[in-house]
């Protein structure tokens, strides 16, 4: 049988069409598969190649930390100097109510948390989220979570989940003593880049200090540098009662977390004691690449470059075929007449050597992540292929 056959028998398939590139290796910006062809990467996994694959660094810190010992112990019983580290490094970037991390293996997971928290301070049950958001694919996470289509084959699911649409007003009526959280993305990546009106999640944030409601923000895509700070709340002026970051927080390796005060999550210290467990989360390979990717995040000075870099695109990608170009900092998503017409294009993307990607609830746009690192002249390379690309599908 040919790898392919393996894969697609004894690898759990979720799509009738998976991409089925085989990989051999990947490096900076690109990603070879086994017949030696190149491709440009332009969406990072899904944003989470924020440095470029293979970075020297996050490698070595890696090495280093399995050479020293991996697992030893589920969450939070001993004292792991990459987990400690991490969490202190981590909150030197944040707020003064961020201070306590909480680490977990996966965006969902981190979200299933924040619910869990946000029902022990609050002694409340009730989720406010938003239509079109995407927080995972766990139950809890699928509850709040805005597209009926990806939810209803899985019901019941969460009760007392309430989705109001961005930008809204309705929703400042129904947020009172009855709602423990209200969850929600400085950019709804899955729905095609959707940006909220910064002066609607000001007043979303007012409300929800008056009924004292925790306030979730979902970074775990916008986070580690993605929009042009290292976190979008930099860019707003309140800041969220729990943080969930995940994706390129790893490093390429698998850990997200919830973060939020001390105070808070003391309340899953006791009644029960163990509010939330996992054996992996804060795995310590997985936070000593982190706590590199971090590093390495700010020492090359990336932030800096990453709105000039995404104006880049947006000024490069003109086309009479792009319908909408919505865009933040290096999430950048472009809209055509339709699925089929997007498909072709990253059909031929793949072709001409570059990885693209539609979105969850966007089929008809193309997603553009590429890691951080990406340079001028390769976003030039890069919309020339997609130009040509689009030029050949139409
Ligand atoms: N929240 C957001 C905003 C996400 O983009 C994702 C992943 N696409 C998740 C949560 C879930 O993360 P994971 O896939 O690691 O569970």
């Amino acid at each position: 049988m040919s790898n392919r056959s393996l894969f697609l028998t004894h690898v759990a398939q979720t799509s009738p069409a998976p991409m089925a590139l085989a990989i051999k290796s990947a490096s900076g910006i690109y990603i070879t598969d086994e017949q030696d062809k190149k491709y440009l990467d332009l969406i990072s996994g899904i944003a989470v190649s924020n440095l470029g694959h293979g970075n020297k660094n996050v490698i070595a810190a890696i090495q280093k930390q399995a050479n020293k010992h991996m697992h030893v112990m589920v969450y939070g019983e001993f004292i792991q100097s990459p987990q400690v580290s991490l969490a202190t490094k981590l909150c030197s970037y944040l707020p003064k109510n961020l201070q306590s991390v909480y680490f977990t293996n996966s965006g969902a997971e981190a979200v299933e948390g924040a619910l869990k928290l946000a029902k022990r301070v609050t002694g409340r049950s009730r989720v406010v989220s938003f239509t079109n958001a995407y927080h995972g694919s766990t139950h809890g996470a699928l509850s709040i979570g805005g597209s009926e289509f990806f939810k209803n084959a899985f019901r019941p699911l969460l009760p007392e989940c309430y989705h109001f649409n961005y930008n809204d007003g309705q929703i400042f009526d129904f947020l009172d003593g009855q709602v423990a959280a209200v969850i929600f993305e400085y950019v709804q990546a899955e729905a095609g880049n959707l940006i909220p009106d910064p002066n609607f999640l000001f007043q979303l944030a007012a409300r929800c200090k008056e009924e004292g409601i925790l306030l979730i923000a979902d970074e775990i895509q916008t986070g580690m540098g993605r929009t042009g700070s290292l976190f979008a709340l930099e860019q707003h002026d309140f800041t969220p009662d729990i943080l969930l970051v995940g994706k390129a927080f790893g490093g390429g390796m698998p850990l997200a977390a919830f973060i939020s005060s001390y105070d808070y999550m003391q309340a899953l210290t006791s009644q029960p004691v163990l509010g939330h467990i996992t054996t992996f989360g804060g795995h310590p390979v997985c936070c000593a690449a982190a706590e590199a990717a971090l590093d390495d995040l700010i020492a090359l000075e990336l932030l800096a470059s990453v709105t000039e870099k995404g104006e880049l695109f947006k000024f490069r990608l003109k086309h009479r075929a792009i319908k909408k170009l919505n865009a933040k900092g290096l999430m950048v998503a472009l809209h055509f007449e339709s699925f089929e017409i997007n498909k072709k294009i990253i059909d031929k993307c793949l072709n001409l050597g570059m990885i693209t990607d539609w979105f969850l609830y966007a089929p008809q746009a193309l997603r553009i992540a590429p890691p951080l690192s990406i340079t001028t002249n390769e976003i030039n390379q890069a919309c020339d292929l997609l130009l040509q690309a689009i030029d050949e599908s139409i």
